[in-house]
């Protein structure tokens, strides 16, 4: 079997999905004999950007840099993965959006000069085209490690969108909106965790980002006033759609 030559990049991000990569193939020796990594952002020195078989893209797009390094990366690349909610849908970065630039950078940093970003936060393809999505916040790292075999193999994957309520039903997990009361973003969550927060019978807070195609707009907003009813209130739903689903939310409302 021919080895799949791949690089991991991060962009303005936490880590934590990469860690989770890390975890998933330090527990896969087998996978690795298979795998020439080439490029991983704290991983091995190297600042080479060479032609793979599949690039992974941790993290949003904050600044011109990075938007460049996408192309670049896109351009060298077989197959493209965004990995991560912030890479997928803007992930958390995107809390500033709406927000005065320069206030949000003064609270952040000393001397604010030195930072250059875009006044928008972008999800990777919003910028170039992705072949393949893990969003969760962070991404289930063993998800990405099956598919890295199924590639290896030569095979592909065939999504499967479905909301988060789907998982809690297979596993048996007694819904915590039904029988404990507490509101919980599951029905407009894209499944992929297992249903982790139910499970330990705390509601869903939407890391896997919006289902956004079964939830427009109209649904979305009914949607809210019933998590407003169990408690939840508007401007917690709104925090919680804007750090998770936040590119998903300015499509939305840019094509209407
Ligand atoms: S998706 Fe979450 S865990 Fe992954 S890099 Fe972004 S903030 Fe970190
Ligand atoms: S606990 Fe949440 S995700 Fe699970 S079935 Fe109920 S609403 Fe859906
Ligand atoms: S249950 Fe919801 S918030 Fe919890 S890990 Fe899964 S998608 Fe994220």
């Amino acid at each position: 079997m021919r080895k799949l030559s791949v690089s991991v990049l991060k962009l303005t991000s936490c880590s934590g999905c990469l860690n989770e990569v890390l975890y998933s193939l330090v527990a896969r020796a087998e996978l690795l004999r298979y795998l020439n990594i080439s490029y991983f952002t704290e991983l091995q020195d190297s600042n080479a950007i060479e032609d793979v078989d599949v690039a992974i893209v941790e993290g949003s797009i904050v600044n011109s840099e990075q938007e460049e390094l996408v192309k670049q990366v896109r351009e060298k690349s077989r197959v493209l993965i965004a990995l991560g909610t912030c890479a997928v849908f803007g992930g958390v970065q995107s809390l500033r959006a709406g927000e005065d630039l320069r206030t949000v950078v003064l609270a952040s940093y000393p001397n604010p000069d030195h930072i250059k970003v875009l006044p928008e936060v972008k999800s990777v393809d919003s910028v170039v085209n992705v072949d393949y999505r893990f969003s969760g916040c962070p991404a289930n790292g063993e998800a990405l490690a099956r598919f890295l075999v199924k590639l290896v193999m030569g095979g592909s994957e065939s999504p499967i969108v479905e909301s988060l309520c789907s998982e809690c039903k297979r596993k048996g997990i007694l819904c915590v909106t039904v029988f404990d009361g507490k509101p919980c973003l599951g029905p407009i969550t894209l499944s992929g965790c297992g249903a982790l927060c139910p499970s330990f019978r705390r509601g869903c807070y939407g890391c896997y980002g919006l289902n956004a195609l079964i939830v427009d707009r109209e649904k979305l907003e009914e949607f809210s006033k019933v998590v407003e009813r169990l408690g939840m209130s508007r401007e917690d739903f709104m925090a919680m759609l804007k750090a998770f689903s936040y590119s998903s939310l300015t499509k939305s409302s840019s094509s209407r």
